[in-house]
């Protein structure tokens, strides 16, 4: 998506070789009308799947997340970071190890918002080892739902997660997709 690809070129820092802030219109700030045209391009690519919820992880997908609901007119569910393992009933948690915090968190789904049946499209901002969308997709199909489709708004493709997802058999689309980046550059895979 070239908007997205200038955006990160004018505006993103890459602090080293594997992080990227995206703080002034993603993670932070949040450029509405952009993460708008974001979602108006994930109802494109996934608009045949099929698809009868959109699923998120708080808190840095929800902005893109609801804006392709908006434009899918589909429910949002977005599922929780918690450090308690106290589950309330209908509750189910999987655990995710976060490189880029160096921590683990349980992902929750009260399992009440994803229906068995449901073809889920997974929505995040980045993709970097593929924990997140791993444990996403885990709860999602412990909910006896599908995973029909992946979006990510960033995906770094040096890093292993985007070719662990396809091998497994993920349908996943980046709308911009980072093949090397350090401090002053950004380079983009070429379609
Ligand atoms: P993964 O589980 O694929 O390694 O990482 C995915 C999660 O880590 C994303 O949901 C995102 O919150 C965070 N993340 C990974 N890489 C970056 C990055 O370069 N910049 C930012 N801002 N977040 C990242």
């Amino acid at each position: 998506m070239k908007t997205l690809e200038q955006r990160i070129l004018q505006e993103g820092k890459a602090i080293n070789r594997d992080v990227l802030k995206v703080d002034m219109f993603l993670n932070h700030q949040v450029d509405v009308k952009l993460m708008y045209e974001i979602g108006a391009e994930f109802k494109r690519l996934f608009e045949d799947k099929g698809i009868t919820r959109v699923v998120t992880i708080e808190a840095s997908g929800i902005a893109p997340a609801a804006m392709t609901a908006l434009q899918m007119d589909l429910p949002l569910v977005i599922l929780k970071k918690s450090h308690s393992v106290i589950l309330s009933t209908g509750t189910i948690q999987t655990e995710v190890y976060s490189f880029t915090k160096q921590s683990t968190y349980n992902l929750t789904l009260n399992s009440a918002y994803i229906k068995t049946g449901d073809r889920v499209l997974l929505i995040d901002d980045f993709l970097a080892n593929g924990e997140a969308a791993l444990g996403a997709s885990r709860l999602i199909e412990q909910a006896g739902a599908k995973v029909a489709g992946i979006g990510i708004v960033i995906c770094k493709s040096f890093q292993p997660g985007l070719k662990k997802l396809r091998e497994m058999g993920y349908a996943v689309e980046p709308l911009a997709n980072i093949a090397e980046m350090d401090k002053d550059f950004v380079r983009f895979v070429k379609e």
